[in-house]
């Protein structure tokens, strides 16, 4: 098993499948993109998929979640689904995606096994959507949405940072669309992970305000049925429930001890923390003939240094050099 000095174990494995977007929002990238790694450097679908059985068949992984960049750019994606959840022990098999693209990918995806897409959505505006994400694309994300909740990808998840000054009132229009739409909506604070470092603690959007802002319109009362144990959103009941909306306060109410993720960029390293400085380089060795026993010793070797937090609040904190979208959220 994937075990850390601190006796954590990582089953869930966020594989980014390549650092390129079609967004570009605020948070994470500057307008003008950036340099996206050379295509000889990005894993191919196989040795993707070698990587992801390794870790499920040797390593304890239970849960896969694809990320990016944006995932539905990469071609081959359908097929590495298939792949992944033809595996045996069976994985759960996540998307994380924007969206754009899912209202043809969603059927297919379906087919292939996926079982869960979480959607990013920050605003119901379009102009707000333009201007946060540099790209005239609500439409296609709200059609991708539908697409999913068709397709049977339930629950529909979607994720929204909040920005202030930008869509910081839309946290309750957020919340009454996202349940009219049978969508389980969840809040991310946002995180000092963009490539412009332009990320201010006094910017931030905590997890407290937003439940100030959300219980103006609706009676939020903690899922108490609900084990949080590893999941990062604290949820909350609405109005009572069944309905619920999730606040994931990754920098005001980090859940570092009950972490049990682990990352594989899009060029091959394992990462242990989506904070961590250090990276452990599997496609090297891969590449160099590596047998599956050492590169799962390799894996076990880089989760074992895992960092007890990831010390966001350490004043010699230090921004990872790859930003989210290098990293896979
Ligand atoms: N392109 C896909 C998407 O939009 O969901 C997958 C990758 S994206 C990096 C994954 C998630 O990270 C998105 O929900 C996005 O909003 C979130 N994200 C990106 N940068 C962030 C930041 N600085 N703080 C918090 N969340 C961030």
């Amino acid at each position: 098993m994937l075990r850390d000095s601190f006796g954590r174990v990582a089953t869930d494995l966020r594989v980014s499948l390549t650092d390129k977007c079609n967004l570009r929002c605020t948070y994470c990238m500057p307008p003008e993109g950036l340099d996206w790694l050379p295509k000889p450097e990005l894993l191919t679908a196989d040795e993707i998929v070698r990587l992801v059985t390794i870790g499920v068949e040797r390593l304890g992984i239970t849960e896969v979640r694809y990320t990016g960049g944006e995932p539905l750019l990469r071609r081959e994606l359908v097929d590495i689904v298939a792949r992944t959840t033809a595996l045996s022990p069976r994985p759960q098999v996540s998307l994380t995606s924007n969206g754009i693209g899912l209202a043809r990918l969603a059927e297919p995806l379906a087919a292939a096994g996926l079982d869960r897409v979480n959607v990013s959505l920050d605003t119901l505006d379009p102009g707000t959507f333009k201007r946060l994400a540099h790209r005239d694309r609500h439409a296609d994300v709200i059609a991708g949405l539908a697409a999913a909740d068709a397709a049977g990808l339930r629950p529909v998840k979607i994720n929204a940072v909040l920005m202030r000054g930008i869509n910081d009132h839309e946290a309750v229009p957020l919340l009454r669309w996202a349940l009219g739409q049978g969508y389980e909506l969840r809040f991310i604070e946002q995180m000092p992970l963009d490539a412009q470092h332009g990320w201010s603690r006094a910017d931030m959007v905590t997890a407290d305000e937003i439940l100030r802002l959300l219980s103006d319109a609706f009676d939020l009362t903690p899922d108490d049925l609900e084990e949080r144990g590893s999941a990062p959103a604290e949820r909350f009941l609405v109005d009572g429930g069944p309905d619920r909306v999730g606040v994931i306060g990754s920098v005001t109410r980090p859940f570092c001890g009950a972490c049990d993720r682990v990352r594989l960029t899009a060029d091959g390293q394992v990462r242990n923390c989506l904070f961590a400085t250090e990276e452990s380089d599997l496609k090297t060795a891969m590449r160099a003939g590596a047998s599956d026993d050492e590169l799962a010793e390799r894996w076990l070797a880089a989760v074992a240094r895992k960092r007890a937090g990831h010390g966001i609040d350490d004043p010699a904190f230090l921004q990872p050099a790859r930003p989210m979208s290098a990293i896979g959220g």
